[in-house]
């Protein structure tokens, strides 16, 4: 690998971390275990986390709330070209949301057959990448990056 290749490989580490970490307090706050961040190269832009229970609102998952609020708080355009580091597998609805925000990359940590195992519930069992496969422009999809730590975060919220 490069320097700068080693460079961003150090990065994706530490947002993968704190999407993960958002996934834990979204459990914490009685949310579905997710988290996600929005960044450029190093520079961490945006945190969001799951909050379809608290915010009663079945489209709130973690990539959706992480656009919303990072487009008004930045402005839509900020977000083109980004990359999002999400701590599950981003569903359908999230692969779409982000292809429409210009997001040029999405990272995530454990797969949609991990989040199956680990929550049940209704299943959309799409893979990210097939999602975004013909999408134009193309969106990069990487996976599973801290696998084990995204898997471990996968708890479901008490009550
Ligand atoms: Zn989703």
């Amino acid at each position: 690998m490069s320097d700068s290749d080693t460079e961003q490989a150090a990065h994706d580490v530490a947002h993968m971390r704190r999407a993960i970490c958002a996934a834990r307090e979204a459990t914490r706050a009685g949310d579905m275990p997710f988290g996600a961040v929005l960044a450029r190269g190093d520079t961490e832009l945006f945190v969001a986390r799951n909050e379809q229970h608290t915010g009663a609102d079945c489209t709130a998952h973690a990539e959706v709330v992480l656009i919303r609020r990072a487009a008004a708080a930045l402005g839509a355009t900020a977000l083109i070209g980004t990359t999002v580091y999400a701590s599950g597998e981003p569903c359908a609805m999230c692969a779409g949301a982000m292809f429409w925000a210009g997001i040029a990359r999405i990272v995530f940590a454990a797969t949609t057959d991990d989040i199956e195992r680990a929550l049940g519930g209704s299943r959309l069992p799409i893979r990210c990448a097939a999602v975004l496969a013909t999408a134009r422009p193309s969106v990069l999809v990487e996976g599973p990056l801290l696998h084990e730590e995204g898997v471990a975060a996968l708890v479901l919220p008490e009550g």
